[in-house]
């Protein structure tokens, strides 16, 4: 089957079970695959845009009610969507830093965030984790003493995630928070592993900003995601165009420059709206899914040499994993080298692990049927076994 021009149909999901860290979250819904054919074309949410003319006023599809429920389910005071969790943060550095500002991250911070900070001219400076891989409020204090000291100012603006990339651990956001605003610092919170996964409420949290992303974690079409405000901040991150023709004297009303007016115009939000009442009620069963996930810890830790470099108890399903004493020493001898593991993965129907890594590498079992954890657990001790590899 073939999509034509040279596209293959893609059957990754059909086929396997999935547990690439970055896909798990954002599988669509039924009702988010019915939403992408039928507003394909581009522009299509604009067939009843009325004025005054932006994207969250349209009433039919119903985006306004869309964009007062996302605001209210983060326990914010309004909501934008944006096209990634990384639109959201440049909106944000956008708005706070100025050239040479110094903005505070972590040392487990993703990318997108340095590229927002570099992109308004701000400097990265980053709140160490420590050794178990956690950022607490200490360090973010004694971040913002150093950052005082050495720039003669404070930081503008404070970037945290709440469950980070490398490891899915969670850090205490709460108390980073409350240390920031000891200085006026906003802070923003990147959710873009947890809006959609776990339930989250951003003013208890101490958050300014909430900023998530649907194709990671909302079951939503790429690009796609939300940044909400509380009311103090809402009128600086979405103030209104301020800017005139100089020829026609052409003003633009309502539009936000941070916004550049509308953000997503078809499949991106209609997708994210059709999934978004399954995605409300996914997040009140985070047990279940962390049930299933040490299910496969179990038996990845039954194989002698493996560790879990992610924190535990496990609060998220992506985890990080250390297997340099386990699938690496079989690397060594295979003739397929490292390709061995992810090989006969694949041919046991698992898609979604690097090919060739052997060491650290990553997995998040989100979204899966304890059928399909058992399964996996049952895979990778048949793997280890197959190859030789010590079962505990
Ligand atoms: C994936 C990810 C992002 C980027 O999200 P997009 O929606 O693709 O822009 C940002 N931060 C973290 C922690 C991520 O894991």
């Amino acid at each position: 089957m073939r999509c034509g021009a040279g596209i293959d149909a893609r059957m990754v999901d059909e086929l396997a079970i999935n547990i690439d860290p970055i896909q798990a979250g954002g599988r669509l819904t039924a009702d988010a695959m019915k939403a992408v054919i039928a507003y394909g074309d581009g522009y299509s949410v604009c067939d009843n845009c009325r004025k005054p003319n932006r994207l969250d006023y349209i009433t039919k599809p119903p985006i306004a009610e869309f964009h007062k429920d996302l605001a209210a389910w983060l326990n914010m005071d309004s909501a934008r969507v944006v096209p990634g969790a990384r639109r959201g943060f440049q909106a944000v550095a956008h708005t706070y830093a100025k050239k040479g500002d110094p903005v505070l991250l972590t040392s487990l911070a993703h990318y997108t965030e340095f590229l927002a900070i570099e992109e308004a001219g701000g400097i990265a400076c980053e709140i160490p984790a420590n050794d178990r891989y956690i950022v607490t409020a200490d360090a973010a204090a004694t971040k913002i003493e150093e950052i005082k000291k050495q720039y003669n100012q404070a930081p503008v603006l404070l970037f945290i995630d709440h469950v980070d990339y490398q490891y899915g651990n969670v850090h205490d956001v709460r108390g980073i928070a409350k240390v920031a605003h000891q200085y006026d610092i906003p802070v923003l919170y990147n959710g873009a592993y947890t809006v959609g996964i776990i339930p989250v409420d951003g003013k208890s949290l101490g958050a300014d900003f909430v900023v998530g992303s649907g194709h990671k974690s909302m079951a939503a079409p790429a690009p796609s995601g939300v940044l909400a405000a509380t009311a103090e901040r809402a009128g600086e991150v979405f103030r209104t165009t301020a800017i005139t023709g100089d020829v026609t004297g052409r003003m633009f009303g309502i539009k936000e420059p941070e916004m550049m007016g509308c953000t997503l115009m078809g499949v991106t939000l209609v997708g994210m709206m059709a999934s978004f009442p399954h995605v409300k009620e996914r997040v009140k069963h985070i047990d279940r899914e962390l049930e299933n996930a040490g299910i496969v810890h179990e038996a990845l830790l039954s194989i002698q040499g493996t560790k879990i470099l992610s924190e535990f108890p496990r609060k998220h399903t992506l985890t990080r994993i250390d297997t340099t004493g386990s699938f690496d020493t079989v690397a060594q001898s295979h003739k397929k080298r490292g390709f061995f593991l992810s090989s006969e993965l694949n041919e046991k129907g698992v898609a979604g692990i690097i090919p060739g890594a052997t060491r650290v590498w990553k997995f998040n079992t989100y979204g899966m049927t304890r059928e399909q954890a058992t399964y996996l657990a049952q895979v990778f001790v048949s793997i280890a076994q197959d190859n030789g590899l010590a079962i505990a």
